[in-house]
């Protein structure tokens, strides 16, 4: 890498800038692309000016006043051969002031609006013109900066940088022009000046071939590297657990029910890697109920079968419990230690359980994120499970895989589930199951949009199916801004339904509960105890209780996609047809009546998180923006789906045939951006 540091002409200022934007190096610089362009290649007349597009003007200022009310402003009017526009500045400088004198001849540029007399500019940038003043010869790009670094100084910079030589190329000519793809030092050198005249919205959409080019590289980058990561891991020794030859056969027999199709092939796959030398990570997907806990909990009985830890945790504690119940329920009759960690436990609990765990006579450990703090310390631990992975940062899995020395397998589990472009992309180090087949006997969900106008018969609805045996959650809204507020809201809902039913037996649920009372409405509620559970969102992940057959969303366009449809996989779980009602208050926003619809037209949670996916993009789906994992910056999933695959294949080839490339490659790239971590 040429760093800047080494060339004379980036000053030390310059230097310091750059830096805070990342750019250390000269193919760095060369890689920090436009945001946009603007287009000062031609001067446009007022009379052909439109509102809403942005255009370069030129012209005489004929008049200018510093204007008080309704509050501070500097007018001017500028006039070129065909009329006349208002340019109005809220903020402005001395200079700015002497610059927009009666008399003056300027250039400007900036988005037309209309206004209240006729056409105007809220800041246009200014020049001013003289006789040989030429417009530009290229459209404009405009970086990403940092304060004190101005365009032109950025501009610049990297038209220093296409001086310095450095060839940027790292792929094999046949490779790229195989794809149709032009070199990356032309598909550099038109993103940064684009020839007038270039296709202004194929630019702002990146679909020209250059920008393809560009994209198809960081796709490369990103599976090289996490390509690199997976076969890392191959090198990494983990303990080695044979097939169970008792304890799973046990437990399937003491089942209920025959597991299906999916399962035994996932199980499969998981039982496969437990038994190799290095750590398992896999991912297990599956759509809400389809069975998740049965297949960890076989891959549990292995690892112990062969004398080691293992470790289940879970994001909520309503969760952990429960999966602490059908795990008892599952093991105690094949004499299975379990211990469980939570972090509302009393001191004495604690205590006992970490004794145990350290000692190694707790066999299987159950909690939520307490498990991976500094005083839990494993004798061995051979396995992590994590349910609902999604909900843990990379930082919390990583954690809980140091507890094991050798280190321990890692098996995740998610029920949302991941679109195919984004887990071939940012999960392409771990390795995936699929559970796409739910156990037979549910019956479809049946889902309701209904407007919060029609409570009422929502709420006869309510009564008939309680009255009938069945029980019903009600889901209070999703209130962002406070979770007092929320809290208020769950209670004033629950104090409601008291009064509108009291022949019902009605229990509340919210985070704010401890953990006991938690505990004791959700035993209250399995039990068949409580008829209607008033609930926030806290119910949204694993609860599990099959007499449930109604749920009413309240403010349900409050909500996500994902977790709609997590919500509404609390029921449907038994034999009787179940119901989702989703009540919504209008008017409502485009986004909002997009996800209703998905919501309401799909039951399948793959077609909802690719509609999820769709609306929210990559980043907010993952909620990677908190966990760390590297974002794609020029590429976009959706819209380079078909460089996707070729840079997936690509990978593989080149780790095996050319590695020198995959170093320059992941070099330039890695180099260039420095949050790609290394997990
Ligand atoms: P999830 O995948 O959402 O975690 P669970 O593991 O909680 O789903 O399973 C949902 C319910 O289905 C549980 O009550 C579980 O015992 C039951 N179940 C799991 N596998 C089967 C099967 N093959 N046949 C019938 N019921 C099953
Ligand atoms: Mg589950």
């Amino acid at each position: 890498m040429t760093a800047l540091n080494t060339i004379p002409a980036y000053s030390r200022p310059l230097i310091s800038h750059l830096s805070k934007l990342g750019i250390h190096s000269v193919p760095a610089l060369l890689l920090h692309l436009p945001l946009r362009y603007i287009d000062e290649t031609h001067i446009t007349a007022v009379r052909d000016l439109r509102v809403g597009e942005s255009a370069q003007l030129e012209g005489e200022i004929v008049h200018a006043e510093l204007s008080y009310k309704p509050r501070k402003a500097l007018i001017a009017r500028l006039e070129d051969a065909s009329g006349q526009l208002t340019l109005r500045f809220l903020h402005f400088y001395p200079s700015q002031i002497a610059a927009l004198k009666v008399g003056n001849k300027l250039r400007v540029y900036g988005e037309v609006r209309s206004g209240f007399f006729g056409y105007e500019m809220v800041h246009p940038s200014c020049k001013a013109v003289g006789e040989t003043t030429l417009v530009a010869e290229t459209l404009t790009p405009v970086y990403p900066t940092v304060a004190g670094l101005t365009q032109a100084s950025l501009r610049k910079a990297i038209a220093l940088a296409f001086k310095q030589n450095v060839s940027a190329e790292t792929l094999p000519a046949h490779v790229y022009q195989a794809l149709n793809l032009p070199s990356l030092a032309s598909s550099l050198q038109a993103l940064h000046n684009p020839a007038a005249g270039a296709d202004l919205s194929a630019l702002a959409n990146k679909s020209t071939p250059h920008w393809r080019r560009l994209a198809f590289d960081e796709l490369l980058a990103q599976q090289l590297s996490m390509r690199k990561h997976y076969a890392r891991r191959r090198r990494v020794d983990a303990p080695q657990f044979p097939p169970s030859k008792q304890l799973v056969s046990a437990l399937l027999k003491g089942l209920p029910f025959a597991l299906t199709q999916a399962q035994q092939k996932v199980a499969l796959e998981i039982e496969r890697d437990l038994s190799l030398a290095h750590p398992m990570q896999r991912l297990l997907q599956g759509d809400v109920g389809s069975g998740k806990t049965i297949v960890a909990c076989m891959a549990a009985l292995q690892a112990i079968e062969s004398g080691w830890q293992v470790a289940l945790m879970a994001p909520t504690e309503i969760l952990a419990e429960q999966h602490y119940q059908k795990m008892q329920g599952w093991l105690a009759p094949l004499a299975i230690e379990i211990a469980w960690l939570t972090g509302s436990q009393l001191k004495k609990e604690r205590d006992l359980a970490l004794q145990a765990i350290s000692s190694g006579r707790a066999q299987l450990v159950l909690g939520t994120h307490a498990l991976f703090q500094e005083a839990v310390q494993f004798k061995q631990l051979g396995l992590a499970i994590i349910d609902e992975q999604h909900r843990f940062g990379v930082q919390q899995r990583l954690a809980l895989r140091q507890k094991g020395q050798p280190e321990p397998h890692q098996l995740m589990m998610s029920a949302t589930p991941i679109p195919r472009t984004l887990s071939m992309s940012y999960y392409a180090d771990l390795d995936v199951s699929v559970i796409d087949e739910l156990p037979p006997g549910r019956t479809p969900i049946v889902t309701k949009l209904v407007s919060d106008a029609r409570r009422d018969e929502i709420l006869q609805r309510v009564r008939e199916s309680c009255a009938q045996g069945h029980q019903a959650y009600w889901v209070c809204p999703l209130i962002e801004e406070s979770e007092a507020l929320q809290l208020v809201t769950a209670q004033d809902t629950y104090a409601l339904m008291q009064a509108i039913f009291p022949e019902l037996s009605i229990g509340l649920l919210h985070g704010r509960l401890k953990p006991a009372e938690k505990q004791a409405v959700m035993t209250e509620f399995s039990a068949g105890r409580i008829q209607l559970l008033v609930a926030t969102t806290v119910v949204e992940v694993g609860v599990d209780v099959a007499n449930a057959n109604l749920m009413v969303i309240e403010h349900a366009e409050r909500m996500g996609l994902s977790q709609l449809h997590q919500l509404r996989g609390r029921v449907g779980r038994g034999a009787a047809k179940s119901t989702c009602i989703l009540l919504y208050q209008k008017k409502l926003s485009d986004l909002a009546s997009a996800r209703l619809k998905a919501i309401y037209e799909s039951n399948d949670g793959f077609a909802i998180a690719q509609a999820d996916l769709n609306l929210r993009g990559p980043g907010e789906f993952l909620g990677l923006r908190q966990s760390g994992v590297p974002m794609l910056k020029i590429a976009d999933l959706n819209r380079d789906a078909d460089l996707l695959l070729h840079a997936k294949k690509l990978a593989d080839n080149l780790l095996k045939d050319c590695p020198s490339a995959v170093e320059q490659h992941l070099n330039l790239w890695l180099g260039a951006a420095d949050e790609w971590v290394k997990v």
